[in-house]
């Protein structure tokens, strides 16, 4: 994640949509649910999505635990495998995209490429061809020595996808189909955010989703980073799609939490694993908090980056709005599939 407050908001890339010489016919869901239930209850229109805030915050502990997780590390393949063998149990249908890329060569990686593996995890709608919400967060931590364990950049967007999931799994065969994408490689392989050096993981993805013909089903995107700051305050980004962020905007006022969205002045643009899809012209939200600390973020991308800088109260406050959020959007990408 970058700030980019000098850009004005014409240099966003043209959206452009995938590049289709030959339509590619789409898997659908039907194709990689084959060991689901042919027969559920019928969906529950705008049923609660529950988050339980201290099982996310014991993941949060948990994927800290394992230290830093770089593209291509033991640390990330365990978390991957974690959260996989959990997503499975829950019903999600999982697939990895492991893939190359060329990097910059750093000590770090001495041979200008890695390995990079997002983990995509599905949760059907009863109907094949219904739309689908894609929420998103990087499990990635930068190259940035032994002690950086990423606790806020990093391991929140990882343990609050994961519950996000259970939360979901619990609620019932929904109207629309639910993918969580664990983003690897948003991180920039140099200090500094230059380039293509930087969301790699998302960029594969919207790769993919035009490869399967899944973009066209994609009715909104939603990018979760950095939201366990113990002083939660969500940056408004002036990139995110405006239909999308006021939702969430909405949701954080109806549920009492107008303090933990920022105010829409600043005028803020971030750049992060949300703007490949921008790039698709799907609409798009990075729900992140940038001021990690204050807005001098002191804890950003230092070894300081520990759970005692998050809180699970600032998890909790996160899981309602966004799940609120979420059911909202849900509704919303329904209708607009009509
Ligand atoms: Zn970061």
């Amino acid at each position: 994640m970058r700030p980019a407050w000098s850009l004005p908001l014409a240099l966003v890339p043209l959206l452009a949509g995938c590049a289709r010489d030959t339509p590619t016919p789409s898997p659908g869901p039907a194709a990689e649910s084959g060991e689901r239930e042919p027969v559920r209850a019928p969906p529950t229109r705008g049923a609660a999505i529950p988050f339980d805030a201290a099982r996310a915050w014991a993941d949060l502990e948990r994927t800290v635990a394992l230290g830093p997780r770089h593209p291509g590390s033991p640390a990330l393949t365990e978390l991957l495998d974690l959260l996989e063998a959990e997503l499975t149990v829950l019903g999600f249908t999982t697939r990895r995209e492991t893939f190359e890329a060329e990097v910059p060569i750093t000590p770090s990686t001495p041979e200008g490429r890695l390995t990079y593996t997002n983990l995509i995890a599905d949760l059907p709608a009863a109907e094949a061809d219904a739309p689908m919400v894609l929420v998103g967060g990087h499990i990635d931590t930068k190259f940035l020595g032994a002690d950086f364990v990423g606790a806020n950049d990093g391991g929140s967007s990882t343990a609050v996808l994961l519950e996000l999931g259970r939360g979901l799994a619990a609620s019932g065969t929904r109207e629309a189909t639910w993918r969580l994408a664990f983003f690897d490689g948003e991180e920039a392989v140099r200090r500094d955010w230059l380039g293509n050096d930087n969301t790699y993981g998302s960029r594969r993805h919207a790769i993919e989703l035009c490869k399967r013909g899944e973009d066209r089903r994609v009715g909104a995107v939603v990018v979760v980073d950095m939201v366990a700051d113990r002083d939660l305050t969500l940056t408004w980004d002036d990139y995110s799609t405006a239909w999308v962020r006021q939702i969430f905007w909405e949701a954080a006022r109806a549920e009492g939490l107008e303090a933990s969205v920022g105010r829409p002045s600043r005028g803020t643009l971030v750049k992060d694993d949300h703007l490949p899809f921008l790039d698709l012209d799907l609409p798009a939200v990075d729900l992140i908090d940038l001021d990690y600390g204050g807005p001098m973020r002191p804890w950003w991308h230092t070894s300081a980056d520990t759970l005692d800088k998050c809180s699970q109260e600032s998890v909790a406050k996160f899981g309602r709005l966004l799940t609120r959020g979420l059911v909202d959007l849900e509704l919303r990408v329904l209708q607009n599939a009509r």
